[in-house]
């Protein structure tokens, strides 16, 4: 077996499969905007869930929040992205940098070991006045007043609520808030599938925390979000933590560690554990003049908590799962197919279901086994084309379980299994077959990886 996704194959087969479709094809696309077809929104809900699940609905210390795309102007006045992003800005189109075009002498490329802007070989852009907020207008009067934004974030509508949800919760500091939301950048660089994308998806966690306990918690939050990844199935090989330089961070940031994984071209962030300080609350309670600290009773004095932020994109997590999941196999018989591995919790399908021929009752049978499946789990029924092209369809939807009722299944019941990992088949009587499902999801491991 040899390594060799590439993100062409791979979107290739997303499209082919009915996973993601770029938006608006028919009318000749729209940049750096894609749609989910059948498969990629079961993908997508799944990866939203679970991390709803580990980070919110687990957690005694974390609720939950669903804010507005669209918020107050001033927001994002008092939030600095109004002002920050107004600057004539120079990408470099390899490695992904912006630089403030006036301050080009002064900038440093991100790429190691190239220092200044450039030298990585790429080629900067023209400079241009540059706001990566998508504007709109609100209303029936076309003037300044009613321009808002859609959020490049979903962050400051956890801010923006903080004294909400701590007056109608029983959430004590420590605590955070989870949001899984709409965001969207007017991205001058795009591409790479959905690693940018000019709207996508962010699940994002706003810890709270008292000042001082803030690099603890930043580390802890690290760890755990790394472990959130592996328990996906994503091979621990193609998974690692950078902590960013100090002339890489935002602002706003203290420190930040970006969680990267090894795509197809080579290592790079799917998320960000920042410490946001008390930069943001500090700015909105300024900016709104309403207060945002929290009574400290041991000290007695109001304080305003130093913000933990793991923020991930739904979109780059689905694109890792798929570039960590492909395969294209050498068969011993030297042909070659093309196979998703992925978590069999997380596939979009889990059992397909088939009859080895359409006579002999064996489609009532298949049907009958199929209905008292999808009762459990994803499942896929079909009877057309030879069972080979069946299953290799599904080894390209990542389905990790084919049921196949044959002349046997007629005479005992007995049904077979087979492994969409290993192509190997097992003869499983009716009564154990969910508990059979079951064990080999349970301990299902990611393959071993030769990079
Ligand atoms: P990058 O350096 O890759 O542009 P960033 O540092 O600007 O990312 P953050 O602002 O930290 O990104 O956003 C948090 C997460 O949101 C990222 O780790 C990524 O998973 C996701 N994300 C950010 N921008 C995009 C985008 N244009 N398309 C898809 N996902 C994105």
């Amino acid at each position: 077996m040899t390594e060799t996704a590439t993100l062409d194959r791979i979107a290739a087969l997303t499209k082919r499969r009915g996973f993601v479709f770029p938006s608006s094809e028919i009318y000749g696309g729209l940049q750096a905007t894609y749609d989910y077809g059948p498969l990629g929104v079961e993908l997508k809900r799944l990866i939203k869930d679970d991390w709803w699940r580990a980070v919110v609905r687990d957690r005694e210390d974390v609720v939950g929040l669903d804010a507005s795309i669209l918020m107050a102007a001033r927001v994002w006045e008092v939030s600095g992205h109004v002002e920050g992003f107004n600057d004539p800005l120079v990408d470099c189109k390899k490695c992904k940098a912006r630089f403030r075009a006036d301050k080009l002498d002064q900038a440093v490329c991100p790429k190691k070991p190239s220092k200044k802007p450039g030298e990585c070989g790429g080629e900067l852009t023209e400079p241009r006045q540059f706001n990566a907020m998508f504007r709109t207008k609100v209303g029936a009067v076309e003037d300044d007043a009613s321009t808002i934004y859609l959020r490049p974030e979903t962050a400051q509508g956890i801010y923006v609520n903080f004294k909400s949800v701590m007056e109608s919760t029983r959430v004590k500091i420590p605590f955070g808030i989870g949001q899984i939301g709409k965001a969207f950048r007017n991205e001058i660089v795009t591409g790479g599938h959905l690693f940018r994308m000019r709207e996508f998806e962010q699940m994002e966690l706003e810890f709270f925390c008292e000042p001082g306990t803030d690099d603890e918690w930043w580390k802890y939050w690290k760890n755990e979000r790394l472990e959130w990844w592996k328990s996906l199935g994503v091979r621990a090989s193609h998974l690692r933590i950078r902590e960013q330089d100090d002339d890489e961070r935002a602002h706003y940031a203290k420190a930040c560690g970006d969680i990267e994984y090894l795509y197809p071209w080579g290592w790079d962030e799917v998320e960000g554990v920042a410490n946001r300080t008390d930069y943001d609350l500090k700015a909105h309670q300024e900016g709104s003049g309403r207060g945002l600290a929290y009574r400290d009773e041991a000290k007695k004095e109001w304080v305003v908590p130093y913000v933990i932020e793991p923020s991930a994109g739904v979109d780059r997590c689905f694109l890792t799962l798929l570039c960590d999941a492909y395969e294209e196999e050498v068969k011993p018989n030297g042909e070659t197919r093309t196979v998703l591995h992925l978590h069999p919790r997380l596939a979009p399908t889990q059992v397909g279901v088939f009859p080895l021929v359409r006579k002999d009752g064996m489609p009532e049978k298949a049907r009958e086994i199929f209905e008292r499946l999808r009762t459990i789990y994803r499942c896929f029924y079909d009877q057309g084309g030879t069972v080979g092209r069946r299953y290799s369809r599904q080894d390209e939807a990542g389905t990790p379980f084919a049921v196949t009722i044959d002349s046997q299944t007629l005479e005992d019941g007995t049904v077979t299994v087979r492994d969409r990992d290993t192509m190997a088949q097992d003869r499983v009587a009716p009564e154990a077959l969910a508990a059979f499902l079951d064990e080999r999801i349970r301990a299902w491991t990611p393959r071993a990886s030769e990079a």
